[in-house]
């Protein structure tokens, strides 16, 4: 077995295991290197991906490897940024690898430069394929491109059900969560995987204002006849936050018997929403009972490890690529929603191209400094110690008093860390606010859970995930 074989079947396992837009994200352009003395090295093209592969999917790809290589001990990756840089030797890195059998779906989003080997006539890509043909669907909006992450998980994999069943599973589905989680995206991704799949079927993606809008301006012309048989023609209809329709009781009426129509001919119906139809106000009870009749899954904020994924996402088809550290420091800091992650994430790009800046996590501080400032300071010591309390299942009270048992000096001391480091108070005011202590013991306690930090990884992105909690903590 040929490295590149090896490789091949190694991501062939892997691609099973873990999300699609993961497994593109982190495995796009990777390769073996070297494989001998119970070693293998992979070569992966940026250092994010470096990160990921050796933290996170380590043992994945050892075990996957071990399947075909009994000897192999150890995987480590190195940096190599494209495949004309590879000495002649060692192989290719490879696009990505679909097991034997399955149509090939090139990488959803290729930088100008990757490192797709010249000459050879790629297949044309889905993004190109959409773009070609003309439906109101953003072709960037694709299941390829949407990183699956504990938020998502479960309206992604109904989204996609649907596009492979339509009609057949869940009928009407319907999505909700707050804004710029992703909704519009999943719900265009079933329109565009159909078109994919099924070229001859209709698809309507309509959102619910402009669907308001045309039923206006059909009755003003007489052309009702014509906007309804329109819609009886559709396979796949794709409204998008219906919470709009509230109050307008004229186009709720037309889309009750829309929907009748085309659910009594197994049409496929989705429709997206920015609360559950419980919660929309004014909407008449037929027609929400239509939306609780069929499935119903909900968006909500993506976790740190899922905004870091959707920042190397986004960033692979940017002029500039911003350092690990940078990301790092937007994932953390923008936790409300993928919107404004990617609106911070241009912002930084674009101060780098204008100022012609080489990125560097001091600049991207410097640009979104006044955005993460205004988020610190509604955390309070009050919010750290509540919300590290919770975690550890303590009562907040407890970190205040004087004991030393471990079960409370260590969360007491993650609390002392974190409102040293983030809210950046004295260390005397520190001590003094766990109960009267002095700053030494303050002192003491980052200290300690720096060096904890270095020695466990567990314990690392335990501190990491209480960070991006006690920003989000709603009562803060
Ligand atoms: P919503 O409709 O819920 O308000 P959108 O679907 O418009 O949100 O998403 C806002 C932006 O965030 C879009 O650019 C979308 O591509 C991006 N986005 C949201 N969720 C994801 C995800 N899981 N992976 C990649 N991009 C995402
Ligand atoms: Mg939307």
């Amino acid at each position: 077995m040929t490295n590149e074989e090896l490789w091949k079947a190694v991501l062939g396992e892997i691609e099973l295991s873990i999300s699609k837009a993961n497994f593109v994200t982190w495995f796009r352009n990777t390769g073996i290197i070297s494989c001998g003395d119970g070693k293998v090295v992979v070569s992966v093209p940026s250092i994010f991906a470096r990160e990921w592969l050796e933290n996170k999917y380590n043992h994945y790809i050892l075990s996957a490897i071990q399947r075909h290589r009994n000897d192999v001990r150890e995987v480590s990756c190195v940096v190599e940024s494209a495949a004309a840089n590879a000495p002649a030797s060692s192989p290719r890195p490879i696009d990505v690898v679909r097991p034997a059998g399955a149509p090939t779906v090139p990488a959803p989003i290729q930088p100008e430069r990757a490192s797709l080997p010249q000459g050879s006539a790629s297949p044309p890509r889905p993004a190109a394929l959409l773009a070609q043909r003309s439906t109101s669907l953003n072709p960037r909006y694709t299941f390829e491109s949407f990183i699956v992450g504990e938020g998502n998980e479960l309206a992604r994999a109904a989204c996609y059900a649907v596009s492979q069943n339509l009609g057949e599973l869940y009928n009407p589905l319907f999505i909700y969560g707050g804004v710029g989680l992703g909704k519009t995206h999943l719900l265009q991704a079933i329109g565009n995987e159909v078109v994919l799949r099924s070229p001859e079927k209709v698809i309507k993606y309509i959102h619910s204002e402009r669907f308001t809008n045309e039923l206006i301006e059909a009755i003003r012309h007489q052309t009702m006849n014509a906007f309804k048989e329109a819609y009886q023609k559709v396979d796949v209809l794709l409204i998008d936050d219906v919470q709009f329709l509230s109050g307008r009781e004229k186009t709720q009426n037309e889309l009750f018997h829309i929907f009748n129509t085309l659910y009594q001919i197994n049409k496929q119906i989705v429709f997206t929403s920015d609360r559950p139809p419980q919660s929309i106000p004014t909407i008449e009870d037929r027609l929400r009972s239509r939306f609780l009749g069929g499935m119903m899954a909900d968006v909500s904020r993506p976790n740190l490890e899922t905004r870091l994924a959707i920042l190397s996402l986004k960033m692979a088809d940017k002029a500039v690529q911003l350092d690990l550290e940078s990301l790092r420091f937007i994932a953390e800091n923008i936790t409300t929603n993928i919107r404004e992650l990617e609106g911070a994430l241009n912002r930084v790009v674009a101060s780098c191209e204008f100022h012609r800046t080489p990125p560097s996590l001091a600049f991207t501080k410097k640009v979104l400094g006044p955005i993460v400032v205004e988020t610190r300071q509604t955390v309070t010591p009050e919010t750290v110690a509540r919300t590290v309390a919770e975690f550890y299942h303590v009562d907040p009270a407890e970190l205040m008093k004087k004991t030393r048992k471990k079960e409370i000096s260590h969360p007491r001391q993650v609390s002392m860390y974190l409102i040293r480091t983030e809210l950046k108070l004295p260390l005397s005011a520190i001590g003094r606010f766990f109960g009267g202590r002095d700053h030494t013991t303050t002192m003491h306690a980052c200290s300690k859970v720096e060096k904890e930090m270095e020695k466990d990884e567990r314990f690392k992105e335990e501190v990491s995930s209480l960070k991006e909690k006690m920003y989000q903590d709603p009562e803060k």
